[in-house]
């Protein structure tokens, strides 16, 4: 970040910012306050441009917590702990709250976060504003269904509560609402309840994607289950990878030795990507060997498996986004019903294999229900898949393109991944989006929170 200039009472600095895919970068003044009253201070007062966006730890993919007009809120500093029931696992904490935090310090005492995505470096305020979802959806839904209430600071400095019961349409509203109705300040969230931080965990090869639907379909009352597939397998291959599943291990499903610490958690991993490779690294060559070394992992995955290795892989290579150069990579990631699913999905996935794009991770998963009162969350019951393209000539025509076909056939785009998709295809996509504009018309009338994803979408000025 450059010299921080104080204008008025909050100090503010040009950082290049983006989200995890690296892609767009954007100059951006930002603020980081480090209480409840200087973070108002920093919306109220005049700083040129009104606009505001809050950021937590910028794993979203994307723009949505970038912008290139007004002040980025950095709330990773409103990371306290405010209240904690040991009897129900709830939680109230500050926004900039992360889940590795909670993770640390939790864990140990015999909770895991509820809801959880594929990593831990990521704060409650983000879960929240991008309703995030994980291995276990069929079974426990997205983030909300963790959430009791928050607060929310609006544009003109009121600090609202919300819940189901107190403001509900700001409460619901907020939920996918890509921090665009005003900041969350602090959360209540429960916590679950566990014996061991272990999970049991299965692998099974699948063939073909008849096969891996078959065993997604087959095991909806197991609570986790996502499957990896092999993006450059094509013909009778198509579809071909590897289903895992879990759940909780008790500390009777514990080998002898992890019995006496059935609550470890682990300390950060050392590796960490140095610097950015260049993006002529990433060829199709490394994406097959990078498919083959996943493959293995997976099937080779121990029975009993610690909550590191089974959420979150990913986080195991700190700063893993730079293996994808300077132009960084995206992460598309769509939800198609279940009628019809099937071929459907066979045909993206066709589509995808043959685009030469060099698609890598990728993750297929049969969703929940949908929760109706929530007005711009992403998953609802159908398949999901999403996966990694390299930023490169052609890729945005390639998007374009996936993006015709999800709608025509009745799916949506995930924001949380998303820096490409156009306001049109996205309007038509979400259903309730009058709803929510409606409520962003009630709490913030003069759009005064915005990002460069509210502007591309409409969703702000
Ligand atoms: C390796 C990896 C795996 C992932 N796996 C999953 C997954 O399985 N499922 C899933 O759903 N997502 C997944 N994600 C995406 C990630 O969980 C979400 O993008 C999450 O919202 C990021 O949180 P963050 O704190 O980094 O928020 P940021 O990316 O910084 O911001 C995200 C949004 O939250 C808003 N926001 C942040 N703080 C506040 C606040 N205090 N008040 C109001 N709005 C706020 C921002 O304005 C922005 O719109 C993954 C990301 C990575 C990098």
């Amino acid at each position: 970040m450059a010299e921080a200039a104080k204008v008025g009472r909050t100090a503010l600095k040009t950082a290049t910012l983006a989200g995890w895919g690296n892609h767009p970068r954007v100059e951006c003044a930002v603020a980081r306050p480090e209480t409840v009253p200087a973070l108002r201070t920093a919306v109220d007062e005049d700083l040129g441009d009104p606009r505001r966006i809050a950021r937590g730890l910028g794993r979203s993919y994307g723009d949505p917590a970038v912008s290139d007009a007004g002040v980025v809120l950095d709330c990773t500093r409103l990371d306290r702990y405010l209240d904690f029931d040991p009897a129900t696992g709830t939680l109230t904490c500050e926004a900039g709250t992360t889940l590795e935090m909670i993770l640390r310090d939790f864990a140990p005492r015999g909770f895991l976060p509820m809801i959880t995505p594929g990593t831990k470096f990521v704060t409650v305020g983000g879960c929240i504003a991008n309703d995030v979802h994980g291995k276990a959806h069929h079974v426990d839904g997205c983030f909300s269904r963790c959430t009791e209430s928050f607060r929310v600071l609006l544009a003109d400095g009121r600090i609202l509560n919300a819940s189901p019961d107190e403001n509900a349409d700001l409460f619901w509203a907020s939920f996918g609402g890509m921090g665009l109705l005003g900041v969350i300040v602090d959360a209540t969230i429960r916590l679950r309840r566990v014996e061991t931080t272990f999970f049991r965990q299965t692998a099974l090869s699948v063939p073909n994607l008849d096969a891996m639907l078959d065993a997604l379909d087959a095991h909806q009352d197991v609570p986790y289950s996502v499957a990896w597939v092999d993006a450059l397998a094509t013909g009778a291959a198509l579809g071909r990878g590897v289903v895992t599943m879990g759940d909780h291990a008790t500390l009777a499903d514990l080998p002898e030795r992890q019995q006496a610490a059935p609550l470890a958690i682990s300390s950060p991993s050392p590796l960490v990507l140095p610097f950015e490779l260049p993006s002529a690294a990433l060829n199709t060559a490394t994406v097959r060997l990078l498919n083959l070394v996943l493959d293995q992992v997976q099937k080779r995955g121990a029975a009993i498996a610690h909550y590191e290795k089974f959420f979150y892989p990913l986080d195991f290579v700190g700063e893993w986004n730079r293996g994808y150069g300077p132009r960084g990579f995206t992460q598309y990631q769509f939800v198609v019903p279940l009628k019809g699913g099937r071929e459907n999905i066979r045909e993206l996935l066709s589509t995808i294999a043959a685009s030469g794009q060099s698609p890598f991770l990728n993750v297929l998963k049969r969703f929940g229900a949908e929760r109706p009162e929530t007005l711009l969350s992403f998953p609802f019951e159908g398949y999901t898949f999403a996966i990694d393209f390299p930023v490169r000539d052609g890729l945005t025509e390639l998007l374009a393109a996936l993006d015709a076909r999800v709608l025509a056939m009745g799916g949506r785009v995930y924001l949380g991944k998303d820096a490409f998709l156009q306001r049109d295809t996205f309007e038509a996509m979400y259903p309730r989006l009058d709803r929510w504009r409606a409520v962003k018309a009630k709490y913030d009338p003069d759009s005064v929170f915005s990002s460069n994803l509210g502007r591309r979408l409409g969703l702000s000025r």
